[in-house]
């Protein structure tokens, strides 16, 4: 067993199996730790599908991130030969002063994306089975559609162990430390001590216990998803007719669809979690927490307004600004810190190793990550 390495990753989910595979691909000796056997549905990689989506609302900035992310997952199908990722072309709704629509026209107009605006009527003459109220409007995507995380995860941890990483799963990182000049990193866990020149911490929702004394002021919250059965007009639901569909339907209040890929029609509400402990998350959806959902779909939806075929619970970890987290630790400067969650880090992980892998061997990346930084957690949010 490999106990020595020039990076160690812990966590091999949607980011740090993406760090795992680029650094070893750049020739790095890299050894990477899961508590579980990712994928897995323990943390927030899970549940078949994840939009992917250009014309970004939550800022401009993101935009140059997403279009190399495209590159990199479009090399990652070729190169693994799995089906990662499908562009259906996606529309979000809502009002047309609300921060999504505004966001999302932000961004296409600073970055010259395509993108069309359509008016209630035009929306459900192209969709028939969505109906918006009359003071909303749609842009559609046409680089919208889904990322399947099951097999993007897979994918990353083959590419990783095929360039030569070492990756333990099963294996819970227990304690850590780094000598003071930042020169050597030590992690523990079960199996025993393994020593490398620098550390990337990508523990997603575990990542603020795992620097605890950094009080860092990101929280966990639980989601819940369903997968809905249509109670009429299926067809129109299946991703050749459709693609993902997200309403902000109050001013701070959305809900996303992705179309029927075979397990009925994926629907949460985005953002409206009560707080979880990692350790402790209440993975039992009730049938009482769908209420809400359905009533939501009754009034934009009908259609899809059916019985419920399934239930699952996932976590997001939000900062305060639910911008990403990617920067190094402020005490040592061995150490990278990654959480792009803040529900919406799926569609980047595969730039988000290329990032890593430019930050862990040459200090910078060609990306602006400065909305990222962990400065502004700790000074404006703490
Ligand atoms: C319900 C839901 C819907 C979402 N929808 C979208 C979407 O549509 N589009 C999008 O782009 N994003 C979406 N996201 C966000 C996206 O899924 C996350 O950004 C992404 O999955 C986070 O990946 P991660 O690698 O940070 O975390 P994870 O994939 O959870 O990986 C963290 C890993 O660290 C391991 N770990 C933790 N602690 C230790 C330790 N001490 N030792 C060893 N291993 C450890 C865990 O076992 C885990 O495997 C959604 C998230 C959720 C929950």
């Amino acid at each position: 067993m490999k106990t020595r390495a020039d990076v160690i990753v812990v966590g091999l989910g949607a980011h740090g199996s993406s760090v795992a595979s680029h650094l070893a691909r750049r020739g790095l000796n890299v050894i990477g730790f899961d508590m579980y056997r990712p994928p897995h549905s323990f943390g927030s990689s899970h549940g078949s599908t994840r939009i992917i989506r250009q014309a970004y609302s939550e800022g401009p900035f993101y935009v140059p991130l997403m279009q190399r992310a495209y590159d990199l997952w479009e090399d990652l199908e070729q190169r693994s030969g799995r089906k990662i990722m499908r562009i259906t072309g996606g529309i979000s709704i809502g009002d047309r002063r609300g921060k999504g629509i505004s966001g999302i026209k932000r961004s296409a107009e600073e970055h010259s994306l395509p993108l069309d605006v359509l008016t209630p009527a035009q929306i459900t003459q192209r969709f028939p089975m969505l109906h918006p109220h009359d003071h909303m409007i749609g842009a559609f995507d046409p680089r919208a559609g889904a990322i399947f995380p099951e097999e993007a995860v897979q994918a990353q941890i083959e590419e990783a162990i095929k360039a030569g990483a070492s990756l333990y799963f099963d294996e819970p990182i227990s304690k850590w430390s780094s000598d003071q000049k930042g020169g050597n990193v030590r992690v523990e866990s079960k199996s025993g001590i393994y020593e490398a020149e620098q550390l990337v911490f990508t523990a997603g929702a575990w990542l603020p216990e795992l620097v605890s004394k950094l009080n860092l002021p990101i929280w966990i919250e639980r989601q819940v998803l369903f997968w809905f059965e249509p109670k009429a007009n299926a067809e129109a639901f299946l991703p050749q007719n459709m693609g993902n569909h997200s309403w902000e339907y109050e001013q701070g209040h959305s809900m996303y669809a992705q179309p029927d890929y075979g397990e009925g029609v994926k629907i949460a509400f985005h953002h409206d979690g009560a707080q979880a402990n990692p350790n402790q998350l209440d993975r039992k959806v009730e049938e009482s927490e769908e209420k809400a959902l359905h009533e939501q779909i009754e009034r934009y939806i009908p259609d899809l307004n059916g019985k419920v075929l399934k239930r699952l619970a996932c976590m997001y970890t939000d900062t305060p600004d639910l911008h990403f987290l990617v920067d190094f630790h402020p005490h040592y400067k061995n150490i990278l810190l990654m959480s792009p969650c803040s529900g919406h880090g799926f569609k980047f992980a595969a730039v988000m190793g290329e990032i890593a892998a430019d930050l862990v061997t040459q200090g910078k990346s060609q990306f602006d990550l400065s909305h990222f930084s962990i400065d502004r957690l700790l000074t404006e949010y703490s």
